[in-house]
């Protein structure tokens, strides 16, 4: 396993703009319809965009009708952290990059197969990597 990436909250700070640092530190969430990832169909890999981990293969994004960009399968499950979140009054699992903890959505089990699993994740949150 490789080594994780542990920063300070002020360490982020100084590298993420404003909006990057609500959604990915704070763990917020962008407005629905909002994110530049959103109604993408190109061909290629989302990177977390804190520390550059590829995550999500455009094969396996799908229209969710949610408002944000939805992934049925990451490019491998050890790549994601997940973890329970019970706030705002709902049973949510959230997801985070395994490698920089930096927060990416939540994942519901109302995908379309293989997986049924529904990745819900903040654009603000990827760097996209056209494919060549
Ligand atoms: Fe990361």
């Amino acid at each position: 396993m490789e080594d994780k990436i542990i920063k300070k909250p002020e360490e982020w700070k100084q590298e993420l703009t404003q909006e990057q640092y609500d959604i990915c530190i704070n763990k917020g969430t962008e407005s629905p319809f909002s994110g530049k990832y959103c109604d993408s169909k190109e061909k290629g890999i989302y990177k977390c965009v804190c520390c550059g981990e590829p995550l999500f293969n455009s094969d396996t994004k799908f229209d969710s009708g949610s408002g944000w960009p939805s992934f049925y399968d990451p490019l491998d499950i050890e790549k994601i952290e997940y973890i329970s979140d019970s706030s705002l009054g709902m049973n949510r699992t959230e997801v985070n990059c395994n490698k920089c903890g930096s927060h990416l959505g939540h994942v519901f089990d109302d995908g379309p197969k293989p997986t049924n699993l529904r990745y819900c994740i903040n654009s603000i949150s990827l760097y996209f990597q056209k494919e060549d």
